[in-house]
């Protein structure tokens, strides 16, 4: 009798722990549907791309950002350069890209529209065969006023190209075996100033894996962190050219890279990188290549482990 009588009591205890257990897992289980990152961590690579490393070249612009990014296709390169430094370098950028075979641009992005990312950008235009131009586009009150600004509108319109804008989840067409991932800025984006309308982009080639940031930072770090992107990368591309405003703990705990990269100049007039962000890079043990010390960078990949070349020729500005 007794335990039959404790068999009936503890039935609906344990139904009850039961319910209350199924809850919380279906809470945790909906939290972390909700949380989980959005992306891939690798891509097939096709049968034609295996004798031609992906090339990423961090170029040496002084104080400003470019990237060449070059994917091995059935039909030789696709060319994808990311923002071109200041006006000054013009010149020793087209020459610099002439000479290592590109003549055409599938991809022409702009990070965000300031002159140290874009400067010379109406020049690239002009000077070469264009696919697509992708930028973010700020609120009409607070788009640049520039004449760099201007004069690719221009160069752009000159060549009927239009401009797509670039927000989170657009689509930059690429080569198989390679993807992007466009993760910033939101449409609704709502910043003061322009570096947190960069176009923070992650290329997955193979099973290798790079985030450019452009001068995102800590606030919109934040919000990608909050839209819940895979981050995790090989190589990082320092926002803000290493400035403490940028690489938070929580996004660089999130990229988790084994290597870094830093696009400034020697004694530029902002201090960059900071301290605070060298420090925290080393102290995580992350590989890092800067412009200032190292020159034009070149990372490469033939789709799992990714090796650097350094000291490569600077861009050269016009005075250089
Ligand atoms: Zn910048």
């Amino acid at each position: 009798m007794n335990k039959k009588r404790s068999k009936y009591s503890l039935g609906p205890v344990a139904g009850l722990v039961v319910l209350i257990v199924l809850f919380l897992l279906s809470s945790r289980i909906n939290l972390s549907d909700g949380g989980a990152p959005e992306g891939i961590n690798s891509v097939p690579l096709p049968d034609s791309s295996a004798d031609q490393p992906l090339q990423v070249y961090f170029l040496d612009v002084g104080q400003g950002d470019s990237e060449l990014i070059r994917i091995p296709g059935e039909t030789g390169y696709f060319n994808m350069l990311l923002d071109t430094g200041e006006y000054e370098y013009a010149d020793g950028l087209t020459e610099y890209l002439k000479g290592l075979g590109v003549e055409r641009i599938d991809a022409l992005v702009c990070s965000h529209p300031h002159t140290d990312h874009m400067g010379c950008m109406a020049r690239i235009v002009q000077r070469f065969d264009i696919g697509a131009i992708y930028m973010p586009l700020l609120p009409e009150d607070r788009a640049p006023t520039t004449a760099a600004y201007e004069k690719l509108l221009d160069a752009a319109l000159d060549k009927g190209l239009t401009i797509n804008q670039l927000h989170e989840d657009a689509i930059i067409e690429s080569p198989p075996g390679s993807q992007f991932q466009v993760m910033s800025p939101r449409m609704d984006a709502d910043w003061d100033g322009a570096n947190n309308y960069s176009a923070v982009i992650r290329l997955v080639y193979g099973e290798s894996s790079f985030l450019f940031t452009g001068d995102a930072e800590e606030e919109s770090e934040e919000i990608i962190l909050e839209d819940g992107y895979m981050l995790s990368s090989d190589v990082l591309k320092c926002g803000h050219h290493g400035s403490s405003s940028s690489t938070s703990d929580e996004f660089l705990e999130a990229v988790d890279p084994l290597y870094a990269v830093i696009s400034c100049e020697t004694g530029n007039r902002y201090g960059h990188p900071h301290r605070e962000t060298v420090e925290k890079l080393d102290r995580e043990k992350i590989i890092t290549y800067r412009t200032d010390k190292d020159g034009t960078i070149l990372a490469e990949s033939m789709g799992d482990r990714i090796t650097f070349t350094t000291g490569l020729d600077s861009v050269q500005g016009r005075d250089g």
